[in-house]
């Protein structure tokens, strides 16, 4: 029985030591991508849903690993945040889209915002306004053009830090985004302590939206209850008409799903860009 004992454990333990030697891997892969440059920006359309026009794009980070192919950034990410790798990649992912838009500026194209991803990991760097603030001198971007989405879980981890890094960095007239809204425990009352502008409704709630009552419900209290206190409404994952009309119904102000777009290469969106722009 000791026997047997032994075998299992051994068994066992060579699962987990596979498991570990594949994030091992997977984490010294990580540690070289930017020094590689495996990193690639694409961007997903923000649609003002008025007018029909493009008014933003949001920057989404894809691993191109030299071996595995493109790796999704839901799978890297959370081991990025683990090791800390995620400060340097967060830096590289804003000053790429800062450049990105003073060079869309540059070719004449129309203003949209640049939307960008911020982790937790990155919010309690203590420079983090200052390194935002001179990769926006170096870019020479317009910060009005500039949108930081930040989770509704980091924002609510520390409100008091929250609130004086969002203050700031909305005095230099940067947007701020509540993303993944409806899925933290944050209350309606937050929204109002927060220097926020705009609040991003999840996809998990854009999804039942068309069929489940009490989703409508606190959809169009979501989008109200923003507008009441002057913010903007942007719906992601939005997949079918049915829930753009619903949406548009309730006035909500702009969105972002597979309807209109998947996130696209820089080539695709600069065509699109164009198009939009009448070249
Ligand atoms: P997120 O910020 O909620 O980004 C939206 C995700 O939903 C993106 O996945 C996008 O491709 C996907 N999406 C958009 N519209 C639709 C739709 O209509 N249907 C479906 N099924 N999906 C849609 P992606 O690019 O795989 O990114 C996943 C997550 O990884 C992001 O979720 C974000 O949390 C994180 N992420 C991506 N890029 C960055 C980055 O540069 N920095 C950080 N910190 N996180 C990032
Ligand atoms: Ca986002
Ligand atoms: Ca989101
Ligand atoms: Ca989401």
């Amino acid at each position: 029985a000791k026997e047997k004992g032994r075998n299992q454990y051994y068994f066992f333990e060579s699962c987990i030591s596979a498991k570990v030697l594949e994030k091992y891997q997977l984490e010294e892969d990580l540690r070289q991508a930017l020094d590689h440059q495996e990193f690639v920006l694409c961007y997903q359309p923000q649609i003002d849903i008025m007018t029909g026009k493009i008014v933003g794009v949001e920057a989404l980070i894809r691993w191109i690993h030299p071996t595995k192919g493109c790796i999704s950034p839901a799978h890297f990410i959370p081991l990025a945040e683990e090791t800390g790798l995620i400060v340097p990649i967060g830096e590289w992912v804003i000053r790429t889209a800062c450049q990105q838009s003073a060079e869309w500026r540059k070719k004449g194209f129309r203003d949209v915002r640049i939307s960008v991803n911020l982790s937790a990991k990155q919010f309690q760097q203590p420079d983090l306004v200052e390194m935002i603030t001179k990769i926006i001198e170096e870019t020479d971007m317009n910060p009005g053009l500039l949108d930081l989405e930040i989770t509704e879980s980091l924002a609510m981890m520390d409100i008091e830090l929250t609130k004086e890094i969002l203050g700031k960095l909305k005095k230099m007239n940067i947007n701020i985004s509540l993303d993944d809204f409806g899925t933290g425990y944050s209350s309606l009352n937050y929204l109002k302590q927060l220097p926020i502008n705009t609040v991003k409704i999840d996809k998990t709630f854009v999804d039942n939206i068309t069929v489940d009552k009490g989703q409508q419900t606190i959809a169009k209290a979501v989008i109200d209850l923003s507008h009441n206190m002057a913010l903007q409404v942007i719906a992601e994952g939005v997949e079918t008409w049915d829930q753009y009309s619903f949406l548009k119904y309730q006035q909500c102000d702009k969105v972002q799903g597979y309807l209109f777009s998947k996130p696209l290469s820089l080539e695709e969106i600069e065509n699109i860009l164009k198009e939009d722009e009448g070249f």
